[in-house]
């Protein structure tokens, strides 16, 4: 019986009946009706029970009569404000615990998804995946230079730019100070380097201005690209290394994974950008 109502109770948290205050009347409605039909049915049964006993204290006419005034009104209000009171507490607490599930996937700056929310999002990913990782050029010196808050608008605006650019066709997140990720799913995965790039070209040409005057905003990325099976750590790390050779070869560009094992750099430069191809890693 507690495992019927703790079942009850977290699918109703899950706001499936009770998606509004009106559902959970209407429900309530339904629920009270079926109640007063039933205490009306147990009332005649029970008449019924103390006349077979010999036990009514008066005919039964007159018990069925009030029996059927009484029972299904008293029932029926009853049954309803007592579901009514319990479905609205429960519709409150499943809007909190939706608020709260939405607070806590949404980075607060941005508006954009944040980690936690975009690793979901990739774990029940199925199929050929490209992962782009992006970082902001020298947000340090804007920060230094025209104040945090400026820093911050920046990256407002980058999370703009990058769902005006995106749409809703795929996953953004702000994973990090000013880092953000996209995952493209499909065949669109094809697509990635040229979508990285488009967002690069489209960030340096933004515009954004601090007091009237105008700051140079760029973005570096990283691309990879594979089957979602491979693993998060896998694609992000591929992408993390193609952004840090994005980053050394000047900024403002965008690198895919597979250009790190044709990059011809000395064997110290592959070492301090651990710039081996991930396979290798993998089996080392
Ligand atoms: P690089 O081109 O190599 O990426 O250089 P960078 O200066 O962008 O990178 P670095 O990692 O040195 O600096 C990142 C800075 O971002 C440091 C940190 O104080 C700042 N930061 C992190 N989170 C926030 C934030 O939410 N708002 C603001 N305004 N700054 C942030
Ligand atoms: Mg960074
Ligand atoms: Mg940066």
């Amino acid at each position: 019986m507690f495992d019927l109502v703790h079942v009850w109770v977290i699918r109703q948290l899950t706001l499936g009946e009770f998606s509004s205050r009106r559902a959970v009347v209407s429900k309530a409605a339904f629920m009270a009706a079926k109640i007063a039909i039933f205490a009306y049915l147990l009332n005649i049964v029970g008449h019924l029970i103390l006349v077979a006993l010999g036990l009514l204290p008066y005919p039964l006419g007159a018990a069925l009569v009030v029996a059927t005034m009484l029972t299904p009104p008293v029932s029926f209000v009853v049954a309803m404000i007592a579901y009514s009171v319990v479905g609205l507490a429960v519709y409150d607490l499943g809007m909190s615990r939706q608020r709260f599930e939405m607070l806590s996937r949404t980075d607060m700056l941005s508006g954009l998804m944040n980690r936690r929310a975009f690793l979901d999002t990739f774990e029940r990913t199925r199929g050929d995946v490209a992962l782009i990782l992006l970082d902001i050029d020298r947000f340090k010196s804007i920060n230094d230079t025209l104040g945090h808050k400026a820093g911050d608008d920046v990256i407002v605006r980058v999370a703009q730019c990058l769902t005006d650019l995106l749409g809703e066709g795929a996953t953004v997140a702000r994973i990090g100070g000013e880092e953000f990720a996209v995952l493209l799913v499909g065949p669109r995965n094809d697509e990635a380097l040229e979508v990285a790039k488009s967002i690069c070209r489209s960030v340096e040409a933004m515009g954004f201005e601090v007091a009237g005057l105008p700051v140079s905003v760029t973005i570096s990325g990283g691309v990879s690209a594979g089957v979602s099976e491979l693993g998060f750590s896998e694609l992000f790390s591929a992408a993390d290394r193609a952004l840090y050779l994005a980053k050394a070869s000047g900024r403002n560009r965008i690198v895919h994974a597979r250009e790190l094992a044709e990059t011809a750099l000395d064997p110290s430069q592959r070492a301090e950008m651990q710039l081996e191809p991930v396979a290798q890693r993998k089996t080392a």
